[in-house]
């Protein structure tokens, strides 16, 4: 009999991805669901980009590239990293991977040995939880309450530091909270870090656009901590191309090269053509951008009056990314004649079944009171899913 490995077995399905499989299956069987289940862009693709893609197969970009990428994108790649986020990073620093998900799952390969503690603070996203597990790492979740919109402080991370510490992992704009950390706030973390010089931190960036409240800031701007920072960021989210799977990382040079090692056992480089393509979302001005952030930030003012017109349902004000995460817990114990809801998965659940409305539990992200609308859908369609919820949940007592 076939027997998976006990680090296969212990490892969970990505709830994102389990959920927007579910309303796949239902949406196959004709039922009319509503999917905001999963952190897609419903934008396509921009033409210039495709176009470059497109120019690369002509010219037969097609065979095996340098494992950490072409040196014509990690050029590009150093370009934007001082244009957008004045950081220094040369092209031998920066690796290329088959998504932002392989660029952290790389980081934390070549960084963690079993026994390793890395700090997560919650909610996080759901992959990172079962990347340091397959790894051997312990997780060590540091809570940052809706209160405190979701944001932990030195402080916290002061107090979660052991002497089995090596990494820490969050991001900003944060998956699944939509919080921004500030420059003073990420300065508090930053303070912390320089008195741990053994600690490595990882800052996932890959919403840096999707920002509405100005401007994006970096933990590696503390050039006393440069040395033990890694900048996660991709072409996913700004550049609507999830289908692509580029991400890349700016690391420490020993981190950099320890990435290309393990890239090159595993997977090699990533698509030739994603990165040509790539090259051209990294040399085009963000500006471009705006009409997308602004579609965003109008959709996000509209999920939150409606959440906000909701009894019981409590919101933070995300400053970026496209979810917000209410939380739910008002409605725990409360039920109709068929079902009780004792937590917020048990709500998703009756949401899908009930008004066909698919949204994530917070178990998932480390905060179980909560749940994660992900906004990137049209205004019409926001608008009749939010009228779905306000009924369904008007319909427990
Ligand atoms: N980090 C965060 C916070 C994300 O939400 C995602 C979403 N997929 C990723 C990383 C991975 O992105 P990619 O599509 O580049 O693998
Ligand atoms: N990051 C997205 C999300 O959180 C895409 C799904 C995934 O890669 O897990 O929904």
């Amino acid at each position: 009999m076939i027997q998976l490995s006990d680090r296969l077995l212990a490892m969970e399905e990505s709830a994102t991805i389990a959920m927007s499989r579910k309303s796949r299956e239902l949406k196959s069987q004709g039922k009319d669901v509503i999917s905001l289940s999963l952190g897609e862009p419903d934008f396509n693709t921009p033409d210039f980009i495709k176009d470059a893609a497109n120019e690369a197969m002509v010219n037969n970009f097609t065979k095996y590239m340098p494992v950490p990428g072409y040196e014509d994108l990690r050029e590009s790649i150093s370009n934007k990293f001082k244009r957008d986020n004045k950081l220094d990073y040369s092209k031998n620093q920066i690796v290329v991977s088959t998504g932002a998900k392989q660029s952290i799952a790389n980081v934390v390969m070549t960084l963690i040995n079993p026994g390793d503690e890395v700090i997560i603070p919650a909610p996080y996203w759901v992959s990172y939880i079962e990347i340091v597990k397959v790894s051997g790492g312990i997780p060590i979740l540091v809570n940052a309450g809706i209160e405190r919109d979701f944001k932990i402080t030195g402080e916290d991370l002061s107090k979660a530091i052991s002497s089995r510490t090596k990494l820490m992992i969050f991001s900003t704009p944060c998956n699944p909270t939509g919080s921004v950390y500030s420059k003073e706030e990420l300065k508090g973390l930053a303070d912390v870090l320089k008195k741990n010089p053994n600690v490595v931190a990882l800052c996932d960036e890959i919403y840096e656009h999707i920002n509405f409240e100005g401007k994006h800031e970096s933990l590696a701007q503390f050039e006393d901590i440069y040395e033990q920072v890694v900048t996660v960021n991709g072409v996913s989210k700004a550049w609507a191309m999830t289908g692509w799977r580029l991400g890349y990382i700016g690391a420490p040079q020993k981190i950099a090269d320890a990435c290309s090692k393990v890239q090159g056992q595993f997977t090699s480089g990533t698509c030739s053509i994603s990165q040509k393509a790539a090259i051209a979302a990294m040399d085009a001005d963000p500006i471009i951008l705006k009409d997308m952030i602004s579609a965003f930030r109008n959709r996000r003012t509209l999920v939150l009056e409606c959440l906000n017109d909701i009894p019981g349902i409590k919101t933070n004000n995300p400053g970026g990314a496209f979810y917000v995460f209410p939380d739910c817990s008002y409605y725990f114990g409360k039920s109709n004649e068929k079902t009780i809801i004792n937590n917020a998965s048990d709500l998703c659940m009756y949401l899908l079944e009930d008004c066909l409305v698919a949204v994530v539990s917070g178990d998932a992200f480390g905060d179980p009171n909560c749940f994660r609308i992900s906004y990137a859908a049209s205004e019409e369609t926001l608008i009749e899913a939010m009228r779905r919820i306000k009924e369904a949940l008007s319909k427990l007592n």
